[in-house]
């Protein structure tokens, strides 16, 4: 039975899962649907989203990461397997700053092999003792988890 019932107008991820445009699906179950990325990084980038519509990542309760994280395992090894990438990533953008376009939550599973030519900037920095001590501080006073 599909929870899409808190669809949001508009929305192309909620139009997706309720039939009205169509995808390239992989795998479904009660919570998730998991399709092919229509704009493809790398060959097999699939898209997995949650079937109730939560705009992202700070929006989702317990029982809703779980229902999408509990398929991640599976799903990126099955992903790999039919494109033989020994490696991917997994990853959310979480609004707008974090590159977020399509705004109903979702997991991004970007299989990788070496020469395919997909690049991530990572520029590490340095953490101070005393900024790691605050930002503990902060995080810590700031956690809620219902
Ligand atoms: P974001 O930048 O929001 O994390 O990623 C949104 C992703 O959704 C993009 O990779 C984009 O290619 C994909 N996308 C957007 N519209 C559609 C669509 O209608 N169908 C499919 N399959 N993917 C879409
Ligand atoms: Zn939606």
């Amino acid at each position: 039975m599909s929870e899409a019932s808190d669809a949001q107008a508009g929305c192309i991820f909620c139009r997706i899962i309720a039939g009205e445009i169509p995808c390239y699906k992989i795998f479904e179950d009660q919570n998730i649907l998991c399709f092919l990325d229509i704009g493809p990084v790398v060959t097999g980038h699939t898209l997995v989203i949650p079937k109730r519509h939560f705009r992202n990542i700070f929006d989702m309760p317990p029982e809703a990461a779980a229902g999408l994280s509990g398929q991640l395992p599976a799903l990126a090894r099955a992903v790999c397997a039919a494109v033989a990438a020994p490696a991917c990533h997994i990853l959310l953008n979480n609004g707008i700053e974090a590159m977020q376009s399509v705004h109903h939550a979702h997991c991004h599973i970007i299989p990788r092999k070496n020469g395919d030519g997909f690049f991530v900037p990572w520029n590490p920095g340095k953490l101070e003792p005393w900024e790691a001590q605050q930002l503990i501080n902060q995080i810590q006073s700031n956690y809620v988890n219902s």
